[in-house]
């Protein structure tokens, strides 16, 4: 029992569906699921602890979206169409106000990207959320982090990298928006687009991909030391949000470079396929732009606005450091 209602009730009336794809859904011991013939199974977990990955005033329906979200965009930076979806969820209390607009934000989304819950977990606890995600992909065509070539174009989707941190900036108290730029500025922090579509277009295009979730200069870093090269970034070509604009440059940089929780997708790929890319963008309704370049000499350097080129350290957020 979880409260007033049970655990099985609980299931029940908020996360079991009928199976649609999976041969079987919510309800046995296992589901089971059929990837077409050919294809790898992507998996990827994520874990959203309240206070840590999210506030506690976050709205419900925000929360099941974003769960979902992060997840999505794992597969989107691999290049997988997504197939099914199990959910651990540990609640202090089932609470219908909670659980109602919750699963509705996390199966509406599911539903645009014509995906099942499938199973899970539900426990009395500290409100914590782990969903993890299956995929599929053709075999061998996954991008990765590891592809990265020297001479390769670094590209990133969006328009508006280092928008979520800047709403966290606000909530800390450390910045004072004005109303449209705080609203603008949640969405990006409650609400990320995982940018699936992207990601299934790059195929046989990108030569490495990674989703932008610990900031930008940590992310880089993770794919400069998988594909063992260097890359420089040009500051002045980051995409930036109006918001994000109107604020002084430490702040802007410190969002821009160390931010987190994007879901934006980083990828390489040769300039000679600039306008595939660009095709792939435009096939999946999301702007992509140019900001930096992949080199032989490892290390992460930054190009200032100016034209002067400094050393970085490509260290992202780490939750034990
Ligand atoms: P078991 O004891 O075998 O682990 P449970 O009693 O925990 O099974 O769960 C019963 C069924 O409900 C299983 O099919 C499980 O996958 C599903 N389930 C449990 N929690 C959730 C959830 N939060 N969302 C979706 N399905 C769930
Ligand atoms: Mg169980």
């Amino acid at each position: 029992m979880i409260g007033a209602m049970g655990e099985f009730e609980l299931i029940d009336r908020y996360f079991r569906r009928p199976a649609q794809r999976a041969a079987l859904g919510v309800g046995d011991d296992c589901a089971l699921l059929q990837p077409a013939p050919g294809m790898q199974l992507a998996v990827s977990t994520d874990l959203l602890v309240e206070g840590r990955h999210f506030l506690s005033t976050v709205p419900p329906q925000r929360l099941g979206h974003k769960a979902l979200a992060v997840n999505l965009s794992d597969l989107a930076a691999c290049g997988a169409a997504p197939l099914a979806f199990t959910l651990a969820l540990s609640l202090p209390r089932a609470d219908p106000e909670f659980l109602g607009p919750f699963a509705d934000g996390l199966l509406g989304l599911a539903d645009r990207h014509a995906i099942e819950l499938v199973g899970g977990d539900t426990t009395a606890g500290p409100l914590t959320i782990g969903i993890t995600v299956f995929g599929e992909v053709p075999a061998g065509q996954a991008l990765l982090r590891s592809g990265a070539c020297a001479g390769d174009t670094l590209w990133v989707s969006g328009a508006a990298l280092g928008d979520a941190r800047l709403a966290l900036e606000a909530w800390r108290g450390r910045v004072t928006l004005a109303g449209d730029d705080f609203d603008a500025t949640r969405r990006a922090m409650e609400l990320p687009t995982p940018r699936v579509a992207l990601g299934l277009a790059l195929r046989g295009v990108a030569t490495s991909a990674i989703d932008l979730s610990d900031g930008l200069l940590g992310d880089v870093g993770h794919v400069l030391r998988a594909s063992g090269v260097g890359a420089t970034l040009d500051l002045a070509a980051l995409p930036t949000s109006a918001a994000l604009a109107r604020q002084d440059a430490a702040l802007r940089r410190r969002c821009q470079l160390d931010g987190g929780d994007d879901y934006e997708l980083l990828f390489s790929a040769p300039p000679q396929r600039a306008l595939a890319v660009q095709a792939a963008a435009q096939a999946a309704g999301v702007g992509v732009t140019p900001i930096g370049r992949i080199d032989a000499e490892p290390g992460l350097r930054l190009r200032e606005a100016d034209g002067r080129v400094a050393e970085a350290s490509a260290r992202g957020y780490d939750h034990f450091a």
